[in-house]
C-alpha cells in the first residue's frame, strides 16, 4: 500500500487528555481514535492489527477443535437473573437498558449465560458432546475507571470460548490443552518469556481460576512469581493459596507488576444446573453438562505490546502482528530513485510482504520519523547511493544501525523463496 492512499496520517500532537502511554502512542500514529474515556475506535492501521491477532488466536482455538460463532450484544434479563448475576451488586459493569415495551435488556460483557442457554437446543444426549465454541466480540462494560487507555475499555474486543464437556475428566483435559493453546497464543505475539500462568480467585472444585499475567508497568494487577519452579499467584489470593496448600515457596517469590491477558475458569456444573442444561448418558439417566470458560483481551493484548515494545520513537510491532512488515521509502528526487523503489515495492507486494510505501515528497528524516512511529519491523531506503551500490538500505526498528544488503541478502532477510 501507498501511504498516500493510508487513512491516516500520523501526527507530533501529543493527546493532551490522555494518561495513557499506549493510547497516547497509538492516538498520535493513527491506529485509535479516542471517542470518551475508554472507548477507542481502531482507524484500518488498528484494525490490521487486531485482526493479526485475531488471526493467530482463531489459529489455535481452531487447532484445539473449537468453532466459531457470534452472539448477540443484548441480553436478556431472565438468564442472568437465574444464575444471580443480573444484580449491580454481583456485577458492577453492566450496562442496562429497556426495549420500547419496557422489557429490560442487558449488553454483553460476558456471554456464559446467553451461550449455555442456546447450547440446550442443541444438547440433550452424550452424543452431542462435547462442544467448544469460541468468538471475537466487543464487550461492553461499565467500568468505574478508564486509565489504562486500551488495556481497560468500557468497549473492548474480547475472545471467548466457552467448553461443554461429559465428565470433569474430559473437561480436565481441555482445559490443559487451552492451556497449551494460550501459551502458543502468547508465544506467537512474543510475550512468552514475560507472560506467566497465575492462580487466581475464583473456579468451582478447582478452588482457583487461572490467569495469563504479563508483566508490565502499566498493568494493574501484582503476582507472586517463583520463576524456578514457574509458579504464579495473584497478590489478591495470596494468603488463601497458602492456606488452600499450593506449594509454594515464599523466599522465592518475587513481586510483580502484570496486566492480565487471559482468564480461564471452571465452572462445573453448577452454571449448567441453574440453566437447565442436562444431558441422558448412555444408561439414560440425566446429568448437567460441565462447563468452562476462556478469555484473552484482544486489545487489551494490543495494549500491552505497546507497553512492552515501543521506545522514545513510537511503536514497535511484533513481526507477527505488525500492520506491514516493509516500510519502503525513497531519498531524493533522482528518476532512477523513483523507478527502483517502485519495482522494489511491486516485487515485494508479487511476494505477498506486507509493504508500505512512502510515496510523499519530505525529506528522509521526516519519513524515517514516521516509519519508527508507525512501528512497522523493516525499514528499507531507496536512494542514489544505493543505486550506485547496487545494494538497498535495510533497517530492523528494534536496531540503530543500518545495513546494506543486495537483493539476494534482502531476499534471505525476508524469508523469501523465489
Ligand atoms: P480485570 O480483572 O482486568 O477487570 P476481568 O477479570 O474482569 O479482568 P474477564 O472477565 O475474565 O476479565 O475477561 C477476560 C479477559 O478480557 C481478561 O483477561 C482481560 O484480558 C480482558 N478484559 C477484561 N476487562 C477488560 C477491559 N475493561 N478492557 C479490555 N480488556 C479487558
Ligand atoms: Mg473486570
Amino acid at each position: 500500500m501507498k501511504i498516500t492512499d493510508l487513512f491516516v496520517k500520523a501526527s507530533k500532537n501529543v493527546p493532551v487528555d490522555e494518561q495513557a502511554t499506549n493510547a497516547k502512542l497509538l492516538i498520535q500514529a493513527g491506529y485509535v481514535h479516542k471517542e470518551m474515556a475508554g472507548v477507542y475506535a481502531y482507524l484500518p492501521l488498528g484494525l490490521m492489527v487486531i485482526e493479526n491477532i485475531k488471526q493467530i488466536v482463531r489459529d489455535e482455538m481452531n487447532k484445539i477443535g473449537s468453532n466459531e460463532l457470534i452472539m448477540t450484544s443484548l441480553q436478556r434479563k431472565e438468564l442472568w437473573e437465574r444464575t444471580n448475576r443480573w444484580s449491580d451488586q454481583e456485577v458492577d459493569v453492566w450496562f442496562k437498558s429497556h426495549l420500547k415495551n419496557g422489557t429490560e435488556v442487558g449488553f454483553g460483557w460476558s456471554h456464559e449465560e446467553p451461550i449455555t442457554d442456546m447450547m440446550r437446543n442443541y444438547v440433550s444426549s452424550y452424543r452431542d458432546l462435547p462442544q467448544y465454541v469460541y468468538q471475537f466480540q466487543t464487550k461492553l462494560r461499565n467500568e468505574l475507571r478508564a486509565k489504562s487507555g486500551i488495556m481497560r475499555g468500557r468497549e473492548f474486543v474480547m475472545k471467548d470460548l466457552y467448553s461443554y464437556s461429559l465428565t470433569d475428566k474430559d473437561h480436565d483435559k481441555f482445559y490443559q490443552e487451552t492451556i497449551d493453546a494460550y501459551n502458543r497464543i502468547f508465544d506467537r505475539v512474543g510475550l512468552a518469556s514475560s507472560t506467566h500462568f497465575t492462580y487466581a480467585s475464583g473456579g468451582a472444585f478447582t478452588q482457583f481460576s487461572h490467569e495469563f499475567q504479563t508483566e508490565c508497568e502499566a498493568g494493574e494487577d501484582i503476582i507472586h512469581l517463583d520463576r524456578k519452579s514457574k509458579v504464579a499467584i495473584n497478590d489478591e489470593i495470596l494468603s488463601d493459596a497458602m492456606i488452600k496448600g499450593l506449594k509454594i515457596n515464599a523466599s522465592n517469590l518475587e513481586k510483580i507488576k502484570t496486566a492480565e491477558v487471559g482468564n480461564i475458569f471452571s465452572f462445573g456444573s453448577k452454571k449448567s444446573e441453574q440453566l437447565g442444561l442436562y444431558y441422558t448418558d448412555g444408561k439414560g439417566a440425566k446429568k448437567p453438562v460441565i462447563l468452562g470458560s476462556y478469555g484473552i483481551g484482544i486489545t487489551r493484548l494490543m495494549g500491552v505490546i505497546v507497553e512492552k515494545f515501543a521506545d522514545g520513537k513510537g511503536l514497535i510491532w511484533p513481526e507477527s502482528i505488525a500492520p506491514f512488515r516493509v516500510y519502503l521509502a525513497t531519498i531524493g528526487d533522482d528518476k532512477d530513485v523513483h523507478h527502483s523503489a517502485k519495482k522494489l515495492y511491486e516485487f515485494l507486494q508479487k511476494e505477498g510482504v506486507a509493504v508500505l510505501y512512502d510515496d510523499r515528497d519530505l525529506r528522509a528524516g521526516e519519513k524515517f520519523a514516521t516509519c519508527d512511529m508507525l512501528g512497522i519491523p523493516y525499514r528499507l531506503v531507496v536512494s542514489e547511493k544505493t543505486i550506485k551500490n547496487k545494494k538497498f538500505e535495510f533497517k530492523k526498528r528494534s536496531n540503530i544501525e543500518v545495513e546494506f544488503v543486495n537483493q539476494n541478502d534482502l531476499e534471505n532477510l525476508l524469508a523469501i523463496k523465489s
